[in-house]
């Protein structure tokens, strides 16, 4: 008897990455049009949990217009003789990889943020209901992760119920997260690594150490310890940190060879505190994406949840498709939000003395761990929204990268001063940039301004 009978549609990794559009969508469960969504794995007593118990408060499936969206949430209580409190995060993370798994079902993100689609064509199928769903999920859980014994799903619709969970579930969060605060790099000698995105970014490898949570949010050092314990030849493994190369970047030998051996060679060098050079991988999942301002020369910061552009007139998505795809993009770094929280944040480049702007929500949920002295000049989409306003509110706010603007005066020839409009003449000059060479004869640059700066060191 196959392990999915009974199920309408077919289940495996081959569906894993696929997408959904809104036009071939039946329904849509969280996302960004709606405000509460979650996913919450709790770790209960044998006694508490009934094994196979599947609820749904509010309406199902087959009850949902076609083509509409809701409130929605997903707690899972499990249970088992060696399942710890703190498995509760790498647990909660296989709810994307095991939701991908059924054809025409799309998960993305995490925790508060998920969002969740349902083909049309899977619905015709007969997938109508989320009691199909949560079987699926049942015994994917209790096939590849043996130490849960007994396992019962809820499923919210009902925006009511949504919101309450909801807020139970930001709580939960944040005590996960608080409990790695305070812990430093220095004090551990092994570090966590995880390839669960590998699905989607091939050469992803996410580094999980006290002081710099996963790019999704989800897991912690604890949580990556725990995983690797009970399940030492899952996605979530130990990484030696062997020799310290360099303590300002956060480059350790042994990240090195674990990022080479996992993304077969794609990835040789991991610099863990910085957003250039040889950045940590960013795969798609990041709950934010920290860009390089060069007009500024600060980094901005955007969130997933932001709707409107940012200050360098990009959405959060055109972002981070600049920033995702398991690749080390210069000054395009995923993060998570409680990275930011971490004294090791963008370290290298100047930390929070390098944020110029982020969006307001992201600023209040983590300036209890900005310098109190840097906060205020740190713009948000209240006080710029372009990088003029930007640029006139830093200099006002005597942000510390202004220091960096400094220019050095250019020597102009007496006959170039007459002209009004500056032009440089070029006889013959050539520019050598990524391995080509560029020659230009006889060529006029016209340019309204020019601006000579003394070449920083290297970053
Ligand atoms: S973002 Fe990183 S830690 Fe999170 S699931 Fe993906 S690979 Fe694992």
């Amino acid at each position: 008897m196959s392990m999915f009978e009974g199920i309408p549609v077919d289940v495996g990794v081959i569906y894993e990455g696929e997408r959904i559009r809104r036009q071939d969508m039946h329904v849509e469960l969280g996302g960004p049009d709606q405000k509460t969504k979650f996913e919450l794995v709790r770790v209960k007593g044998l006694d508490v949990v009934e094994d196979g118990k599947i609820t749904v408060v509010g309406p199902d499936i087959k009850d949902m217009k076609e083509g509409s969206s809701h409130p929605f949430g997903i707690y899972v209580e499990v249970a088992g003789k060696g399942v710890e409190e703190e498995l509760e995060g790498v647990i909660e993370r296989r709810i994307h990889e095991y939701c991908n798994f059924i054809e025409g079902f799309m998960h993305l993100n995490q925790r508060y943020d998920i969002w969740l689609r349902l083909h049309k064509k899977s619905f015709g199928k007969g997938l109508n209901s989320f009691n199909l769903i949560a079987k699926v999920l049942q015994r994917l859980f209790k096939s590849e992760l043996s130490f849960i014994e007994k396992i019962q799903i809820t499923f919210f619709t009902d925006p009511k119920r949504v919101k309450e969970m909801y807020d139970e579930a930001l709580k939960v969060y944040e005590a996960r997260d608080a409990k790695a605060r305070g812990m430093k790099d220095e004090e551990v000698e092994t570090f966590y690594g995880c390839t669960l995105c590998q699905s989607f970014a091939p050469t992803h490898v996410c580094v999980i150490t006290p002081q710099r949570y996963s790019n999704c949010g989800s897991i912690s050092w604890f949580d990556g310890r725990a995983s690797a314990r009970v399940d030492p030849k899952g996605p979530v493994f130990e990484v030696q940190k062997g020799e310290l190369i360099d303590s300002e970047k956060g480059e350790f030998s042994g990240v090195n060879e674990a990022a080479k051996k996992k993304t077969l060679g794609a990835v040789n060098r991991v610099w863990l505190y910085t957003g250039f050079g040889y950045p940590h991988t960013s795969c798609g999942c990041f709950e934010a994406v920290a860009f390089y301002i060069p007009e500024v020369e600060g980094f901005g910061i955007v969130h997933r949840g932001f709707k409107e552009v940012t200050v360098n007139g990009l959405p959060f998505s055109t972002l981070a498709d600049s920033t995702a795809g398991g690749r080390q993009v210069d000054g395009f770094h995923g993060i998570s939000i409680e990275y930011m929280r971490s004294p090791k944040f963008l370290q290298a480049d100047g930390g929070w003395n390098r944020v110029v702007w982020m969006p307001a929500t992201v600023k209040e949920r983590v300036k209890d761990f900005m310098p109190k002295e840097i906060a205020d000049k740190i713009a948000t989409e209240n006080e710029a929204k372009t990088v003029d306003e930007l640029k006139a509110f830093l200099k006002a706010q005597e942000h510390p990268v202004v220091q960096t603007w400094k220019e050095i005066p250019v020597e102009v020839a007496p006959e170039m001063e007459e002209a009004a409009v500056p032009t440089i003449p070029l006889p013959t000059t050539a520019i050598a940039a990524g391995g080509f060479k560029i020659i230009l004869k006889n060529a006029k640059i016209h340019a309204e301004r020019l601006i000579i700066r003394r070449e920083k060191e290297k970053r």
